[in-house]
């Protein structure tokens, strides 16, 4: 388990990342809004439009995932269970933590949770 202090510094990132992130929702409605008030001249704007927007609405929906995500840790901390893999229980590696601070399985899981995705995907 990492201790109180790498706790309370892994929670700082996931507080700042969170903090980025719903301020990159609020640009990226923002940028569509302000799209949509443009006028359309020809296919060609539409087109960018379309696609200007699709890109921000994907991006957006990777964001709310990820604040899902951070969400989620958030509660663990307060709970006192961060950093316990959710599928096998043991102890996620500080290292994993730090490069990605709301990660929910150890590394192996991980490995085990994309491939049963992909698998399944393909059926
Ligand atoms: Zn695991």
């Amino acid at each position: 388990m990492p201790n109180k202090s790498q706790i309370d510094e892994l929670k700082q990132i996931l507080l700042e990342r969170k903090v980025n992130i719903l301020n990159n929702i609020n640009n990226s409605r923002a940028n569509i809004d302000q799209l949509k008030e443009q006028d359309i001249n020809d296919d060609l704007d539409y087109a960018e439009l379309v696609s200007d927007s699709f890109t921000e609405g994907m991006i957006a929906n990777h964001q709310l995932d990820e604040l899902n995500q951070i969400e989620e840790s958030l509660k663990k901390i307060a709970a006192g269970t961060y950093g316990i893999c959710d599928m096998c229980g043991v102890t996620i590696p500080l290292g994993r933590l730090k490069a990605k601070p709301f990660a929910k399985f150890c590394t192996e899981c991980r490995t085990v949770y994309e491939h049963e995705f992909v698998k399944r995907a393909k059926n």
